[in-house]
């Protein structure tokens, strides 16, 4: 396995590389938690004001709706399109046990359902503050 470095994970999150290349990382992603991992961390730094637009909330609900996970659809709400695609990569990776090594490092069961409410929480709460700001 090929692990990547937090430099691609940031130009995969910024898109800008090469399709290809967003395609191979993503593929890693879906397998690798200590990469994804890393990837949680970079889409957490990049600046949210990237992804603001005046059809921000209405992109981001209707991804939401469908649950289209993919970030790479529209430029204009990539970063949410992470968060998103984040989201839906942590629960693929539990229900597959690709989490359980990582999660047998504590005997605390409450972690596994506590990572996915954060990482949802976490998108809530920057999808509450983006309606907030276009009322
Ligand atoms: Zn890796």
């Amino acid at each position: 396995m090929c692990h990547r470095s937090k430099s691609e994970l940031e130009a995969y999150v910024q898109a800008t590389m090469s399709l290809e290349q967003q395609d191979q990382i993503e593929q890693h992603l879906e397998e690798c938690e200590a990469c994804f991992t890393i990837y949680l961390d970079v889409i957490e730094m990049q600046p949210m004001d990237v992804a603001l637009s005046e059809n921000f909330t209405t992109d981001t609900m209707e991804q939401l709706e469908h649950l289209n996970l993919t970030p790479k659809k529209s430029n204009q709400n990539k970063i949410v399109g992470h968060y998103l695609l984040a989201a839906g990569l942590t629960i693929v990776l539990m229900l597959s046990g690709v989490f359980q090594n990582f999660l047998s490092v504590t005997t605390n069961l409450e972690n596994k359902s506590s990572l996915t409410e954060q990482l949802m929480e976490k998108t809530n709460v920057v999808l509450e503050e983006m309606k907030g700001e276009y009322k």
